[in-house]
């Protein structure tokens, strides 16, 4: 059935899964005492591999790859480096607990869970929600880990100050699966709120005109995030433009953060991993993040340093700080995980969850 239908023999997606076993960017094991996972997006990983194995040629449907996988027995492993603290604190509590104190940390981890989940779910509505429309655009963006230049296998570079390429990945959610990579080094600029609001800023400037409603999601790292420059230029651009009506900011709850972009890394690095080509200047980051294969090549837009400008001076300037909303009620800025910013600029609704039914409190940065 799965070769007269597909093409593709079950025994090609054994050995697929059979190599993964020594794989060390994705974690299986027989039995699954894992917690709290996004085994998704692994198993997306993991099929969009074995899709680039088949080489053009007819493959399964992912359901079926799915299937076929289960089947097996294995399951993901969260990698080590990758886990929640909150719920690894947890587990670790629970089995040092007895009784009524063991009840109450399984409930709380229980509700810290749901938590991760609420963000997760409203992530996928979302995308739903824009596929289905013209108006709205699900961007999540995410800064990959530092790329060293010139990249180097010799033991003596880890010794040696390397040059950092950046790259901020921004896929558009909404427009099948397209993503681009605002590049740069660090000569050109450093990795802080303004470099990162600035790619935002321009990959929002060259949406189309039908767009109204833009959802971003991306984790909560207050240098690059969940900041106030960050906040001024989606406040700015909300209340500039002529056809955007809403931004909503969303950000997953930390330790929970696993989003489509960070698939796009793993692709990167994975080829990096498996590749010859030599990168001696940041131009070899460009170039090969370029020819990466997937559905869809990844779009590479090469920053300028004059590109980059300052949101800090914008807020020094034009705004005015203020730590309570305007109730009085003091703001927890670090515990923010919904900023909505509509066509008044330099006032923003906060909520301190991703759920729907929760009011928003405003908060305004403006003098009047
Ligand atoms: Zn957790």
């Amino acid at each position: 059935m799965f070769q007269s239908v597909y093409g593709a023999p079950r025994g090609k997606i054994d050995l697929l899964i059979q190599k993964k076993k020594f794989s060390d960017s994705v974690t299986l094991q027989q039995h699954d005492n894992r917690g709290h996972h996004e085994p998704h997006n692994k198993m997306t990983e993991l099929y969009e591999e074995y899709k680039l194995e088949k080489n053009g040629n007819k493959y399964g449907s992912y359901d079926l790859f799915k299937e076929v996988f289960n089947k097996t027995g294995y399951k993901f492993k969260k990698p080590k480096l990758d886990t929640c603290k909150t719920c690894d604190t947890y587990v670790l509590q629970i089995k040092q607990s007895k009784d009524i104190q063991q009840k109450i940390l399984l409930q709380q981890h229980e509700t810290h869970k749901k938590l991760a989940d609420l963000g997760y779910m409203q992530n996928k509505e979302d995308k739903i929600n824009a596929l289905a429309s013209n108006n709205i655009r699900v961007l999540e963006f995410h800064l990959e880990q530092v790329l060293d230049t010139p990249a180097l296998c010799t033991n003596v570079s880890f010794y040696k100050r390397l040059l950092s390429t950046f790259n901020l990945t921004i896929r558009d959610c909404s427009e099948n699966e397209g993503t681009e990579c605002y590049m740069w080094h660090e000569a050109i600029g450093g990795r802080g709120s303004n470099e990162i609001a600035f790619c935002l800023y321009q990959k929002i400037l060259n949406l189309l005109n039908n767009v109204t409603h833009i959802i971003t999601y991306s984790d909560t790292c207050g240098g690059q995030n969940r900041n106030i420059n960050m906040a001024a230029m989606l406040s700015l651009v909300t209340a500039n433009s002529s056809t955007l009506h809403i931004i909503d900011q969303k950000f997953l709850l930390p330790g929970h953060t696993h989003l489509e972009c960070d698939v796009d890394h793993t692709k990167i690095e994975r080829a990096k991993k498996f590749s010859d080509i030599p990168i001696m200047i940041p131009r070899d980051w460009y170039q090969f993040v370029r020819t990466v294969k997937g559905k869809k090549p990844f779009k590479v837009i090469e920053m300028k340093q004059e590109q980059f400008f300052s949101f800090s001076n914008l807020v020094s300037t034009s705004l005015t700080k203020k730590t309570v909303d305007t109730d009085g009620n003091k703001v927890n800025w670090f515990h923010i995980r919904w900023i909505r910013y509509e066509k008044v600029y330099g006032k923003l609704q906060f909520k301190y969850s991703l759920n729907l039914e929760a009011p928003f409190s405003l908060r305004s940065y403006t003098t009047s």
